[in-house]
């Protein structure tokens, strides 16, 4: 099928977007959000913070048991930006330290609460192997926005950005269908965040959902 898209990704599509849910995880709201994401056929980054997921371990392993990619939000969420060196230290690798007891793997991306940075707090997320991750677009869901206008704010992502959303809101967990449909529409498909560059990319390597090539039993690779 020929379009007049003349950027057209190779695989079909127009590109990555990715979704990403900062503040959990959150016992009244983390099963609901990740059940609309499954439903939707999606997956998302979580940015949790560490304490919460000190708290919930179990609720981290249901992100990554749904298919999740999971960040770092600092233990506490305080304006790491206004702290000195030990603090922020500790509010990085306490939380490296949980999410890794609860999932087995130590993040490779860190968000900012706030979206505060400067080169001291980056110079310590890149000594933890942390690649910092902003946002192109910001749902304002933590500011009240309806279910209408995240998905609103949503329209106006192109490919390579990423969503700021929380979890936390029903709205937010309302929104996504909608937001899935938009992105569809658009040929953008949700995908996971490199860790080299901070942008969308195509989920861990695989082709979007219909174009994707089944491997053959005896090329597998085990271990
Ligand atoms: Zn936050």
């Amino acid at each position: 099928m020929r379009t007049d898209a003349s950027q057209a990704a190779p695989n079909g599509g127009n590109g990555y977007v990715a979704l990403t849910y900062d503040d959990g995880p959150d016992p009244s709201t983390t099963g609901a959000l990740l059940a609309a994401l499954r439903s939707a056929g999606v997956r998302a980054t979580f940015f949790n913070i560490g304490r919460r997921a000190q708290a919930n371990p179990s609720l981290v392993r249901a992100q990554q048991s749904a298919g999740m990619w999971i960040g770092n939000h600092s233990w506490t969420h305080p304006h790491l930006t206004q702290l000195g060196t030990a603090q922020i230290t500790a509010e990085l690798t306490q939380t490296q330290e949980a999410l890794q007891q609860a999932t087995g793997t130590a993040p490779r991306l860190f968000r900012p609460p706030y979206g505060e940075t400067d080169a001291n707090l980056r110079a310590m997320e890149s000594q933890l192997g942390l690649t910092e991750v902003l946002w192109s677009v910001d749902s304002q869901d933590w500011n009240g926005a309806s279910t209408a206008q995240i998905v609103r704010a949503a329209s106006n992502l192109q490919a390579g950005g990423v969503l700021l959303m929380h979890d936390g809101y029903r709205t937010t967990i309302d929104a996504i269908p909608q937001i899935v449909a938009n992105l569809t529409s658009r040929g953008l498909h949700p995908g996971m965040i490199s860790p080299a560059t901070g942008r969308a990319v195509a989920p861990d390597g695989r082709r979007p959902p219909g174009t994707q090539t089944a491997v053959p039993p005896d090329e597998t690779e085990h271990g």
